[in-house]
C-alpha cells in the first residue's frame, strides 16, 4: 500500500517480514470498500447532463475516486445522479429505476431543476418541482448548472459520509 492508501484505510496495518497483518472492524472495511466503488446510474435528462459528462472526462476525471463505472442498468448502480429537468411523464420512470437499484443506494439531485424545478418552477404545467417529490434525495448540488467541481465535491462528500458509517437518514444532515 502507498502512504496515501494507508492513511485512508480504516485499520492498523502491521508490516511483518513475511508480509503483514491488518487489524480492523469488518463494518469499517465494508464501508470503506463501498464508498470507493460507487457506480453511478447514467440519468442525464437535460443541460446539467453536459456538466455531469465533463466530470467523467479527462479534465475532472471522477475515476480517480472510484466513480468511473457508470452503468446503464439500475441493477448495477449504487448512486443515481439526477442531472436535469424531470417532467411529469418521466417521474414514474425515475421511480421505477430507483426501485430497481439494489440497496444500499443513494441519490444526488444535480442542479436547480432536479432540486426544485429550477427555471420551470413557475408557469410550467409539466415539470416536477423537485425530484424529492418522486424519490428520496441524499445530496443536493445547487446551480444552473452546477460546475463540475461542485458535483465532484458532492460525490466525495457522499463518499466520506458512507465511509464514516452514517445511515441514509444521517447522511442528509451530517457535515463532513
Ligand atoms: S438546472 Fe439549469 S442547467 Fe440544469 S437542467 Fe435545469 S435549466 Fe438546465
Amino acid at each position: 500500500m502507498t502512504n496515501t492508501e494507508q492513511q485512508s484505510f480504516p485499520g492498523q496495518i502491521h508490516e511483518l517480514p513475511s508480509g503483514g497483518i491488518v487489524l480492523s472492524k469488518l463494518d469499517d472495511i465494508i464501508n470503506w470498500a463501498r464508498s470507493n466503488s460507487l457506480w453511478p446510474l447514467t440519468f442525464a435528462t437535460s443541460c446539467c447532463g453536459i456538466e455531469y459528462m465533463s466530470v467523467a472526462g479527462a479534465k475532472y476525471d471522477f475515476s480517480r475516486f472510484g466513480f468511473e463505472v457508470a452503468r446503464a442498468s439500475p441493477r448495477q448502480a449504487d448512486v443515481i445522479i439526477i442531472a436535469g429537468t424531470i417532467v411529469n411523464k418521466m417521474a414514474p420512470v425515475l421511480k421505477r429505476l430507483y426501485d430497481q437499484m439494489g440497496d444500499p443506494k443513494y441519490v444526488i439531485a444535480m442542479g436547480a431543476c432536479a432540486i426544485s424545478g429550477g427555471p420551470f418552477f413557475y408557469n410550467t404545467y409539466s415539470v416536477v418541482k423537485g425530484a424529492d417529490h418522486v424519490i428520496p434525495v441524499d445530496v443536493y448540488v445547487a446551480g444552473c448548472p452546477p460546475r463540475p467541481e461542485a458535483l465532484l465535491h458532492a460525490l466525495i462528500s457522499l463518499q466520506e459520509k458512507i465511509k464514516s458509517g452514517l445511515t441514509r437518514e444521517q447522511i442528509k444532515t451530517a457535515k463532513v
